[in-house]
């Protein structure tokens, strides 16, 4: 076990800094039950990880408060020891918070000492399977965290994620190598993007016209790791919008991820892409959707969509879902020529909500992936819609749809826009100049995005908790 990380939900962050600000300086501790992730392999770095998703904030009750100053904190273990119980219960993690109010952004001897004592505690009453995190506050705005699954050695976090209405990291290892390549982008942004985009995963779903153009603005902007997820092969019609693609890719039905991947890597500029030539919803790719640290949903597929809806508030990994609409009218002109963005995290209205996916044409979609005999015969008996004629596709308006998505993550890393995070919805015009943000009629029951109990909670079996 070598990897490590944890992503907190920006409310849980607010709530935290909340419970442990004392206008005296002293040290302050709350806990905070957390979802987890395992990853067996990480698709850039060929190693196991463990990623830790924040569940719940729970104060530390005021009978328990032993003692604190500026230098240490303590307190009893009886609420540690009921949250254990609930930990083993409901599968979570228990975390524990406290404060270094002087700044001091690293572990103290003390600490070590105290929670060698409390993962002990754990591992005695759960079993030497449970662990135990420990997050840090330090200073006005610094966070660290670690993992220990035993007595012996805690394992630092590599990055501690924080997911809302923006991203942002907190990282011990600052690289500092600027490429002359990303000088340019330094000047508008400053260095400090550079550097988040270096270490950034980003995953980008579907590679067709949107995609391609979005894989190739995110490696142009400098994004380390790129996974590209599409299961399609190039063919002649792809040729109009598909960014990177040769007639010999269509002529050898090369797959549109391996053509991409060709691309980006013959670029030379740094970024590390991983193509996999599969539907976004096989097993084989899940561990390597579970290491992003934000999806780009460029899929015109329901079940796709439905699927990364879910995971988005699950794993606390942001989805930037995005759609292009063409339909000409018989009469000339458009009845729709627009392009969408959509940002799905806790605290945004989902997919569903904004009646983006179509739960009936999903299930066709699924009928036609599991049992193709079966669907043609539906098809015919007109039982399944099934697809009609080819869409239409235009290369100016898929790229233009993949820049406003890129765009928002930019937004997102760095609020270049003012200080007010991602825009939940958006849509683009294009035959009018119009660009409007339309809001949703949220369910106030929805399991997804209304309530909470999907937030944040990590693997569950089955996988998303989908049945079926
Ligand atoms: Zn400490
Ligand atoms: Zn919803």
């Amino acid at each position: 076990m070598s990897h490590f990380d944890l992503t907190l939900q920006e409310e849980h962050v607010a709530q935290l800094r909340d419970l442990l600000q004392r206008e005296d300086g002293v040290e302050a501790s709350a806990y905070v039950l957390c979802g987890e992730a395992q990853i067996r392999c990480d698709p850039w770095g060929n190693y196991s990880r463990r990623r830790a998703t924040s569940y719940e904030v729970i104060p530390v009750p005021p009978e328990d408060c032993v003692s604190a100053s500026k230098g240490h904190v303590t307190w009893s273990t009886a609420s540690f020891v009921k949250l254990l119980k609930r930990a083993q219960a409901e599968k979570l993690v228990v975390g524990i918070v406290h404060t270094h109010p002087q700044g001091l952004d690293c572990f103290s001897d003390q600490d070590d000492r105290n929670e060698r004592e409390l993962v002990r505690m754990a591992q005695n009453r759960n079993g030497t399977e449970a662990s135990m995190i420990s997050v840090l506050f330090a200073g006005a705005d610094t966070i660290r965290a670690r993992l220990w699954h035993d007595t012996t050695e805690p394992v630092l976090a590599k990055s501690v994620l924080v997911a809302g209405k923006k991203l942002s990291f907190h990282r011990a290892d600052i690289q500092t190598d600027l490429r002359e390549i990303f000088s340019r982008q330094a000047i508008a942004f400053g260095d400090d993007l550079n550097q988040q985009l270096r270490h950034l995963k980003v995953a980008v779903i579907g590679c067709g016209g949107t995609g391609s153009a979005t894989a190739a603005l995110l490696a142009r902007l400098g994004v380390g790791q790129l996974l590209l997820i599409d299961n399609d092969r190039v063919e002649v019609s792809n040729l109009n919008r598909l960014h990177g693609s040769r007639r010999s890719d269509a002529d050898a039905m090369l797959a549109k991820v391996d053509v991409l991947a060709r691309e980006i890597t013959g670029w030379a500029i740094g970024t590390r892409v991983v193509p996999m030539n599969c539907w976004v919803g096989d097993a084989a790719c899940r561990d390597a959707l579970k290491s992003c640290d934000v999806v780009l949903g460029c899929t015109d597929d329901h079940e796709g969509r439905l699927l990364l809806n879910r995971l988005a508030y699950f794993y606390l990994i942001p989805v930037i879902d995005m759609g292009l609409a063409i339909d000409p009218s018989p009469a000339g002109g458009f009845r729709e020529l627009s392009g969408r963005v959509t940002v799905l995290t806790p605290g945004a209205p989902c997919l569903i909500c904004r009646g983006v996916v179509d739960p009936i044409i999903a299930r066709e979609e699924h009928l036609k992936r599991t049992n193709p005999e079966l669907y043609d015969r539906q098809k015919r008996e007109a039982y399944v819609r099934g697809g009609g004629n080819p869409a239409p596709g235009v290369v100016t308006f898929t790229t233009a749809t993949a820049c406003a998505a890129v765009d928002e993550l930019i937004q997102g890393l760095t609020n270049f826009r003012g200080t007010d995070g991602w825009l939940w919805n958006q849509t683009r015009r294009f035959d009018r100049f119009q660009d409007r943000r339309p809001g949703a009629e949220q369910d106030t029951h929805c399991p997804i995005c209304a309530d909470r109990m999907y937030w944040g909670r990590g693997d569950v079996n089955p996988f998303l908790d989908r049945a079926g």
